[in-house]
């Protein structure tokens, strides 16, 4: 099968890999419509995420047709269409029994990081009871490769972790998949303020379309003035950080109110200060989290009954022998006025 590979720092080939089989009891094989590419995949190719290592298959995000399914498996069956998780979880061991089935003992973020990943004509998946999730007959395949991970993440490491509140304001740094699905999931909690920044004209316009203040980001700090003016200098009550570079966090610290929520979404390559000589009287929380893709089936019901609208989020798809062309594409995605550029098979 074709399979897109992390060769080394900097470097991604399309190559032909065997088909993978299963090998425990709890997986399934998915034979891949759709896959993504995340932020967290130019992380990986950067060698920002040194646990994932040369040689493997890149892909956390896909929707295929269950091609196989291992004896424990008993809720999917051969021929059904399917949403892969980012994360896959047994349910069972001490962190899934926490709460945090991102960091499950045996799965968690695996795919593409650990193991081979979605970026291939098939994929193992393991634990695939909880890790695969029934993709309704109305649901565009192509549309759906966002609820992998793009949205789970927005949701629950962005809006809920920023505690968005009927009312409040928001502001979400980063116009990338993930802050237009923070931006998305957020209008479901009905906040009176959400602005976006980022330095994209190209997202920007688009968050605008989707209901957002927009400011763009320059490197003389006047768009800090320009989002603190926005909330006549009170700071924002939710703070969503989507980039992962030291710049926005240092950000996120300046943009949040009293009482307020900073939610660190982006994955950290670099060490990022906090400030706590300026935050410790004022009553901040940051949370910081792996999504733990936990809100998926809620997602899924949202999108089936249009209460979610996701069709704008991918712009971009290649083929698979053509899978470096996508990675450019996303890479370059001002250029290529992209948002989630996605991969066909
Ligand atoms: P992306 O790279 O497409 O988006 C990042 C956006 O940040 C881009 O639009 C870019 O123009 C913008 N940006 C860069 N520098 C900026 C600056 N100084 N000020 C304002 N904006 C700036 O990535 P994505 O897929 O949207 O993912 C966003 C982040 O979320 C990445 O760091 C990714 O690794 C992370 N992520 C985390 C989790 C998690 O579980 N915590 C899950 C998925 C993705
Ligand atoms: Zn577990």
């Amino acid at each position: 099968m074709k399979a897109l590979v992390y060769t080394g720092p900097g470097k991604i080939e399309v190559l032909d890999r065997p088909k993978p089989a299963l090998q425990a009891p709890t997986d399934a094989v998915v034979r891949l419509m759709h896959a993504s590419i995340c932020g967290t995949d130019l992380h990986i190719i950067l060698g920002d995420v040194p646990t994932a290592q040369p040689g493997l298959v890149l892909g956390h995000e896909g929707v295929g047709i269950v091609e196989e399914v291992a004896s424990a498996v008993h809720n999917f069956e051969v021929g059904q269409r399917v949403v892969i998780s980012c994360m896959t979880s047994c349910g069972a061991c001490k962190r899934c029994r926490q709460g945090i089935p991102a960091h499950c003992q045996t799965g968690g973020w695996v795919l593409g990081h650990h193991i081979d990943g979605t970026h291939a004509e098939y994929v193992r998946v393991p634990h695939a009871t909880l890790s695969l999730h029934a993709l309704p007959d109305l649901i565009d395949p192509r549309a759906a490769v966002a609820l992998s991970d793009a949205l789970p993440t927005g949701l629950e490491v962005g809006v809920l972790s920023a505690n968005v509140q009927p009312g409040g304001s928001v502001v979400i740094i980063g116009a990338g998949p993930v802050g237009i699905a923070a931006l998305l999931t957020a209008k479901l909690y009905t906040p009176a303020l959400i602005v976006m920044i980022d330095r994209d004209e190209a997202r920007l316009a688009t968050a605008r379309e989707l209901g957002a203040e927009t400011v763009q980001e320059d490197e003389n700090e006047g768009a800090r003035e320009k989002l603190l003016n926005l909330t006549e200098d009170q700071g924002f009550d939710s703070v969503i950080e989507a980039v992962g570079i030291p710049q926005t966090f240092a950000l996120a610290q300046e943009l949040v109110g009293i009482g307020g929520r900073i939610a660190n979404v982006g994955v950290h390559g670099k060490q990022a200060a906090l400030h706590l000589d300026r935050l410790w009287d004022r009553n901040i929380s940051i949370h910081m989290s792996l999504v733990n893709a936990t809100t998926t089936g809620k997602l899924l019901t949202l999108v089936a009954t249009n209460q979610l609208e996701i069709s704008r989020l991918v712009t971009h798809n290649f083929p698979i022998s053509n899978g470096t062309a996508a990675f450019d594409t996303f890479r370059n995605a001002a250029q290529h006025r992209a948002l989630k550029v996605a991969i066909d098979f």
